[in-house]
C-alpha cells in the first residue's frame, strides 16, 4: 500500500511538473508551424482606415503573413494550412484593458481580500486573466497588484504554460503614507524613498510604474517620473486635479481616472502626447445604468439573468454622483475632440466583462464606434511601445485577433458576439465557462451569509447583483 502510494505520488508529480512543460513546448511548436487562413471575412484594422469587406487573412506561425481581398482559393502546396470560413464575420485586433488589478474585488462585501493568502489571490488572478482572453482581451496592463502576482502570470502566459493575455505589469502602486492605498501598503515618502520604491519594482521586473500623485509633493512626483524614465520604463498615475496638471507638466506618460479633469489639462495632455485612461465604468450613476440596461435589453442581451446580475453587480462597483459621472463622460469626449489618445481601462473586475462594458461606455459618452475600438486596440499598443508588433490588423504583426459575428461599427455591443480569439496565431478555447457567473458565484456567494448587511456602500452593489444569496 505504501509503495503504491509512493508510485501514485510520483505520477502526480510528473503530471504537475512535466506535463505543463510538454504542453508549453507543444504550444510553441504550434506557434511556429501552424498556418491558418481566415477567409470570407471583413476586417476592421483599427489603423484608422475604413472597413475592408470580403477579405482573406493568412496567418503563418504567430504572424499575419498576408492580407488580401476576395475569398481564399486553394493553392498548390497549401495543404498544411487550416482554412476557416468566417461566414462574413468581422476580424479586429485583440482587445486591450489597460487599467487592471487582477486580484481586486470591487466590491468585496464578504471581505474575501482581508487576510487572503497569496496562493488564493494568485489563483483568482489567473482565472480573471484567462477569462479575459475568452472575451477577446489578448493584452492587459496591470496597474497596482500585490506580491508581484501580475509578473508571475505574465511570465506563465508568455512561456505558454497557460493560455492567457499578454500582461504589462506594474507590481504595487507607489504611494505616500496616508495617501490613496497608502493605508494598506507601505507608503514611500520623500525623494529618497520614492526613488527606492521605483527601483525596487523595476528590479523585480515590472514593465510600468504606477503612482498615486494626488498626495505627492512636487519633488516626490518629479523623482518618481525621473527615476522611472532613467531606467527605461513608463509611468502612469492614479490622478485627480490639481495633481493631474502637475503630473502632465512633469512628464507623466498616462493619466488614470483624471477626476475633475480641466480644459487646461486636456490641452496640455494633447500637446505632450499623454494618454488618458478615463475608467468611465467606475463612475456610473443609476441613470446611466438604467439607460444601458434598456439599450442592452433591446439588443437581446438582458435575457440571461446571470449575465444581468453580473453586469449590475459590477456597474455599482464604485458608484459616484450623477454630476461626477457626467463630468467624467464630458471629459472623455473633450479629450478625444482635443486629440488626446484615450485607452480602454476598466479598473473593476472581472477584466473581460467590465472591459466590454467600458468599450460600450465610450460610445455612450459620445465617442464614435471606430474611435472606441481604436482606444481598445491601437492606442494601448502604442502606449505600451509595441505598436510595431500589435494593436492593428496588418501584415507582419503578431496574430492577436478577435472574430466577431456582427459588425461593431453598426452597434458597439456586437463586441459581445465573440466567435473566435487568436493569440500568437493560436485559437483560444472559448468553450470553458465564461467568467462572470462562475467567478462571482464562487468568490461572491461562497461566504455570503443570509441577512448580511455589510456597509451601505458595498451592500448597494452586492445585494442588487446577487438575487439569491442563500442558494448554496
Ligand atoms: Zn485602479
Amino acid at each position: 500500500m505504501r509503495r503504491l502510494f509512493n508510485y501514485s505520488s510520483f505520477v502526480i508529480l510528473i503530471i504537475i511538473f512535466i506535463l505543463p512543460l510538454k504542453v508549453g513546448s507543444k504550444q510553441n511548436d504550434i506557434i511556429q508551424h501552424q498556418n491558418t487562413i481566415l477567409t470570407n471575412c471583413n476586417i476592421i484594422s483599427c489603423t484608422g482606415s475604413s472597413l475592408m469587406k470580403n477579405m482573406t487573412i493568412n496567418i503563418a506561425g504567430n504572424k499575419i503573413k498576408e492580407i488580401r481581398s476576395g475569398k481564399y482559393k486553394p493553392k498548390r502546396g497549401d495543404k498544411e494550412s487550416k482554412v476557416i470560413d468566417l461566414k462574413g464575420g468581422y476580424v479586429l485586433p485583440g482587445f486591450w484593458n489597460v487599467h487592471m488589478h487582477l486580484t481586486a474585488l470591487l466590491p468585496d462585501p464578504n471581505h474575501i481580500q482581508d487576510n487572503e493568502s497569496i496562493a488564493s489571490a494568485t489563483i483568482r488572478a489567473g482565472l480573471n486573466a484567462m477569462d479575459g482572453i475568452r472575451h477577446g482581451f489578448t493584452s492587459i496592463r496591470s496597474v497596482g497588484e500585490r506580491d508581484y502576482i501580475d509578473i508571475a502570470w505574465r511570465d506563465a502566459f508568455s512561456q505558454g504554460y497557460f493560455m492567457g493575455p499578454r500582461i504589462f505589469a506594474s507590481g504595487n502602486a507607489v504611494t505616500v503614507t496616508g495617501g490613496h492605498r497608502g493605508d494598506v501598503e507601505f507608503g514611500s515618502d520623500g525623494v529618497f524613498e520614492i526613488r527606492k520604491a521605483v527601483r525596487q519594482r523595476i528590479q523585480n521586473g515590472v514593465d510600468w510604474i504606477k503612482i498615486v500623485d494626488v498626495e505627492m509633493l512636487p519633488d516626490e512626483l518629479e523623482a518618481a517620473i525621473e527615476t522611472t524614465h532613467s531606467l527605461g520604463r513608463k509611468i502612469t498615475s492614479h490622478s485627480r486635479e490639481p495633481a493631474t496638471y502637475r503630473s502632465v507638466l512633469a512628464g507623466i506618460d498616462c493619466i488614470e481616472h483624471g477626476y475633475g479633469l480641466t480644459d487646461k489639462t486636456i490641452k496640455l495632455m494633447a500637446e505632450k502626447g499623454v494618454y488618458y485612461s478615463p475608467t468611465i465604468i467606475c463612475n456610473l450613476s443609476d441613470a446611466y445604468i438604467k439607460e444601458r440596461e434598456a439599450r442592452l435589453s433591446k439588443l437581446g442581451f438582458s435575457y440571461n439573468q446571470e449575465v444581468v446580475n453580473g453586469r449590475v453587480l459590477v456597474a455599482y462597483a464604485d458608484e459616484r454622483s450623477q454630476a461626477h459621472a457626467e463630468h467624467q463622460r464630458n471629459a472623455l469626449k473633450k479629450a478625444v475632440d482635443a486629440g488626446v489618445k484615450v485607452v480602454i481601462a476598466s479598473d473593476s473586475t472581472p477584466i473581460g466583462e467590465i472591459g466590454i462594458l467600458e468599450i460600450e461606455q465610450f460610445v455612450l459618452s459620445g465617442v464614435s464606434e471606430m474611435d472606441a475600438l481604436i482606444a481598445a486596440t491601437r492606442n494601448p499598443a502604442e502606449m505600451c511601445g509595441v505598436l510595431d508588433k500589435l494593436g492593428t490588423v496588418e501584415e507582419n504583426k503578431l496574430a492577436d485577433l478577435v472574430v466577431l459575428k456582427d459588425n461593431p461599427l453598426e452597434n458597439i455591443s456586437n463586441i459581445r458576439k465573440v466567435n473566435m480569439v487568436f493569440k500568437d496565431g493560436v485559437s483560444v478555447d472559448l468553450t470553458h465557462p465564461r467568467g462572470t457567473a462562475t467567478y462571482w458565484d464562487y468568490y461572491g456567494k461562497k461566504n455570503l451569509k443570509k441577512g448580511y448587511l455589510g456597509d451601505a456602500e458595498n451592500q448597494a452593489g452586492f445585494t442588487r447583483g446577487l438575487a439569491e444569496p442563500d442558494n448554496n
